[in-house]
């Protein structure tokens, strides 16, 4: 179910950066490195990164392309914070550990810009997200978090938009507020994440595509690791492969839960119509459960993204039920073709909170939950500076409880969209009940 393709899926980026898509050798061979990083989504770029900066040695290992994933096909949206909110982190490190986190995460969005910067990545990046909510009961959470960021976080950004304002962000009637993040934005992330690649190879990286780690072995002073191409021994081991750990690493594979996201990506579109639908081009997501999230690229092409599911099978006319998502946000489209139509895999974790881990000689990062373009920045540091000796903030993460899911490999997809059927239905407005 989880097989990488040889090539990039048939995605809106994909179709809009051919000339990027250098095809990279697979391992030539056995080889010696200090690091080897298996994944080359953003998180394995980012640790890459980090190492080759501190003169590591340092191989990156993909069973696809660069990018193939999550990272090379997710909304492109910048949104500070992470899937879980910052509540659990709170509850399990305190207020002062939360602001560890949390200024890791602005340090993060900052650390995107001044690598596009540094490196020269054209990926499209424009600044500013907007968070939005459908139902007045949840205008609360809005507030809470613009007070909340202002008091224990010391981020006072936010701002606060009534029914009336927001026109001039968001040209839908859906919407009963908003809260703007400045400091959010929206790439085009598979541009961007050929850039970093191209970067982490002028800093001497090797990366290695279409060459999967089959299994590996920690034996103590090192490890080595078994591709499809050779072996590979290394000090140090980082496992970077989201929602496609599996047999790799049972015991990691059992703390995520693969679960689909779509996307979908309209004929660029008038400008006119362009700038009533999104006038400060801001990326947007509401506030619901299983939420729409949407931006315009630099072309006016609106990308459109929702809907989860958990059997692993694309739904039926998925493109026909992605577009009745997207009329219901902005019935102005009615007569508007849809180019493609895409999916892809998240990563949760029972409590949505990331899992940065270490075990002797393996570090890994997973579960971002579909929340993830900041915190693999994060992440990538986290792990670097563990590897290199100051682990402080690894150890912070790994007092996260990310515990395996309930139910095995047979039981726990029934268990877990049980589950999600209950918050599911807090995304309704239902006369009467109450969550
Ligand atoms: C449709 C969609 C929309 C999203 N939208 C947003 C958004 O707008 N904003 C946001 O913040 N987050 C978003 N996300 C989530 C975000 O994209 C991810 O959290 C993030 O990209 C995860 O990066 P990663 O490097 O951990 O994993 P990935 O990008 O999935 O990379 C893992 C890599 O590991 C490789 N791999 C796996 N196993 C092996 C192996 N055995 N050997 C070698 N290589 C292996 C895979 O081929 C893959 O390339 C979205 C995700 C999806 C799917």
């Amino acid at each position: 179910m989880f097989d990488s393709g040889k090539q990039y899926p048939d995605t809106w980026y994909a179709a809009t950066s051919r000339d990027r898509q250098t095809e990279r050798a697979p391992l030539p061979g056995d080889r010696d490195v200090d690091v080897l990083v298996v994944g080359a989504g953003f998180s394995g770029l980012y640790t890459a990164h980090n190492l080759a900066d501190k003169g590591q040695s340092v191989a990156v290992i993909e069973a696809s392309r660069v990018g193939w994933a999550a990272s090379g096909r997710c909304g492109g949206q910048i949104i500070l914070g992470l899937s879980c909110d910052m509540g659990p982190i709170e509850a399990a490190l305190g207020r002062d550990g939360a602001r560890e986190v949390w200024d890791l995460l602005r340090w993060a969005g900052g650390e995107i810009r001044h690598k596009i910067q540094r490196h020269a990545i054209d990926c499209e990046l424009a600044d500013g997200f907007l968070w939005t909510s459908i139902l007045w009961q949840r205008i609360k959470l809005l507030c809470d978090w613009q007070e909340e960021a202002a008091r224990h976080y010391g981020y006072d950004k936010l701002q606060f938009l009534t029914r009336r304002e927001l026109p001039d962000h968001v040209g839908s009637e859906r919407y009963v507020a908003g809260l703007i993040d400045p400091e959010g934005g929206h790439l085009h992330p598979l541009k961007y994440i050929l850039g970093l690649a191209a970067a982490l190879e002028a800093k001497g990286v090797p990366i290695y595509e279409n060459t999967r780690a089959l299994s590996y072995r920690d034996h103590g002073d090192g490890c080595t690791v078994e591709t499809e191409h050779g072996v590979i021994r290394c000090r140090k081991l980082v496992l970077a492969a989201n929602a496609y750990i599996d047999k790799l690493d049972p015991t990691l594979h059992r703390r995520v839960m693969p679960v689909g996201t779509y996307m979908i990506a309209t004929e660029p579109l008038p400008v006119s119509l362009a700038r009533q639908l999104l006038p400060s081009n801001m990326a947007v997501c509401d506030n619901q459960f299983v939420l729409d999230y949407f931006r315009l690229t630099a072309d006016n092409t609106l990308l459109f993204g929702g809907k989860c599911t958990y059997s692993g099978r694309t739904p039926a006319n998925l493109t026909e039920s992605m577009r009745a998502d997207m009329l219901r946000v902005f019935p102005q489209l009615k007569g508007t073709r849809i180019s493609h139509t895409w999916g892809g895999h998240i990563d949760i974790t029972v409590n949505r909170t990331p899992d940065l881990g270490q075990r002797g000689n393996v570090y890994w990062a997973q579960g971002f939950s579909g929340h993830g373009v900041v915190p693999t920045c994060a992440a990538g540091k986290v792990l670097a500076d563990a590897i290199l000796g100051e682990d402080h903030l690894l150890r912070q993460f790994m007092r996260l409880s990310n515990p395996a899911f309930p139910g095995g490999d047979l039981l726990r997809v029934p268990l877990q969209a049980g589950g999600m059927f209950y918050y599911r239905l807090r995304d309704y407005a239902i006369p009467g009940i109450s969550f």
